[in-house]
């Protein structure tokens, strides 16, 4: 197949492992929040690609950055070190409570590295029995092996032979439920912010205040895994100082590289040590590319306007979806922090996120879901309000036509009529 020789989305079945099952469209190309299909179709882009394009599509300072990088070093191994790594790692320093970092390419690496940090902490420190995690029911942590099983979530772990094991699963935000289940075996609690995938529901601070009080009652490690909430999402950097919690150990990705791929580990110098020479690595990780890259959206992002922008955008995005909400019944509870905002559907639209999904993308709309039962928002940080009103007219025409149709369901006529048909 020549470069220019066209595909189109039934390519995807004949060609793809099925594990995907992407919309019918083909993005081709972004500017900001709109984004146009392979038929020239233009969309509002409310989704970010999942909390990654924190700036939006093709953002010229990201451009320019990664166009710079590529014409002097794509990649040298961690064999060396390379400025862009060394200059990022030391803006995420200056910027939180980590005085060291590991880069890797995912969020599940990122949360690997961060496990495994935990369980040699706890073997170095007190023995092998300090190994337990203890992490919420409904998490999600990433795809590997060992971020299935301490997300805990069957759908995604089981069917894959054993699953790691020494991990508790304790459900979120509930005080009691942490307290019962650390215990001097434990190497961390690790926790999300927000949930994230499983319904935009934040944790309570006292529930993360619990958390930090326990880890340090019983020499845990408090890990949080900000891949989603981080980078500016929260109207913080990091979510962490948002509730003013601060953790042992800290993951990002999705945002950090605003779509090049990278994550980090963040910690602090005590516990770096417990990463020794080969005891874990990377061939990607510090990619002088995606380092470089990662520098400009850290530049921009880590920003008085742009963190209060966010806050700003947020009252924006939930008054809007509040009243969608009210006028047409879509949605029961707006909910979230800052940019990850999640609209739970009300009673006539539990379980049909998917339909949502399709139908907002039929009037020209990008969002996402969190569960069956809630509409995800993840927009760039940067979106313009011109775009933000455009987008909730759409959105608006979406439920005003789901809540039509479910009538015409519901109307005898109609129902005769689509028998006949
Ligand atoms: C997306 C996500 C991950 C996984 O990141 P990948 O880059 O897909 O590996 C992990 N944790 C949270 C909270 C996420 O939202």
């Amino acid at each position: 197949m020549s470069h220019t020789e066209s595909v189109g989305r039934t390519d995807f079945d004949r060609l793809m492992i099925p594990c995907y099952a992407p919309d019918g469209f083909i993005p081709v190309r972004g500017e900001g929040s709109r984004v146009w299909d392979q038929h020239g179709r233009e969309l509002i882009d409310f989704a970010g690609g999942i909390a990654v394009n924190a700036l939006g599509h093709a953002h010229p300072s990201l451009v320019r950055a990664l166009v710079e990088q590529a014409g002097k070093l794509w990649h040298v191994s961690n064999l060396y070190t390379n400025e862009p790594a060394l200059r990022l790692a030391s803006k995420l320093v200056a910027a939180t409570f980590a005085e060291r970092v590991f880069f890797a390419n995912s969020g599940a690496e990122a949360n690997e590295a961060a496990f495994k940090l935990a369980r040699r902490h706890g073997l170095e420190t007190a023995g092998a029995h300090k190994h337990e995690i203890v992490a919420a029911l409904d998490s999600f942590h990433g795809r590997t092996l060992f971020t299935v099983s301490v997300a805990g979530q069957p759908k995604y772990s089981a069917g894959f032979g054993p699953p790691i094991g020494g991990i508790r699963h304790v459900r979120f935000n509930d005080i009691g439920a942490l307290e019962a289940a650390v215990s001097a075996n434990t190497c961390a609690i690790v926790l999300e912010p927000v949930l994230g995938e499983s319904g935009v529901l934040p944790a309570e601070r006292a529930y993360l205040e619990r958390a930090r009080e326990l880890c340090d009652e019983h020499g845990a490690l408090l890990v949080f895994d900000e891949v989603q909430t981080g980078m500016g999402r929260v109207g913080e950097l990091f979510a962490y100082q948002r509730y003013g919690v601060t953790p042992d150990v800290l993951t990002s990705a999705k945002a950090l590289g605003g779509g090049f791929p990278i994550a980090a580990m963040l910690t602090r110098a005590d516990l770096a040590g417990h990463l020794g020479v080969g005891s874990h690595g990377s061939t990607y990780g510090g990619n002088p590319l995606a380092c470089a890259v990662a520098e400009a959206v850290l530049d921009i992002i880590a920003t008085p306007a742009v963190l209060a922008g966010v806050r700003e955008r947020h009252e924006r995005f939930s008054t809007e979806l509040r009243r969608i909400g009210a006028q047409t019944g879509l949605f029961e509870q707006v909910r979230g922090l800052g940019l990850l905002l999640g609209g739970v559907l009300g009673e006539a639209w539990k379980g049909r996120a998917r339909d949502v999904m399709r139908t907002c993308e039929e009037e020209g709309l990008m969002v996402l879901q969190a569960g069956p039962d809630v509409i995800r928002l993840a927009p760039s940080l940067v979106i313009d309000a011109a775009d933000i009103d455009e987008g909730m007219r759409r959105l608006e025409r979406a439920a005003r036509r789901l809540r039509d149709e479910a009538g015409r369901a519901c109307d005898p006529d109609t129902v005769l009529i689509t028998g006949v048909a």
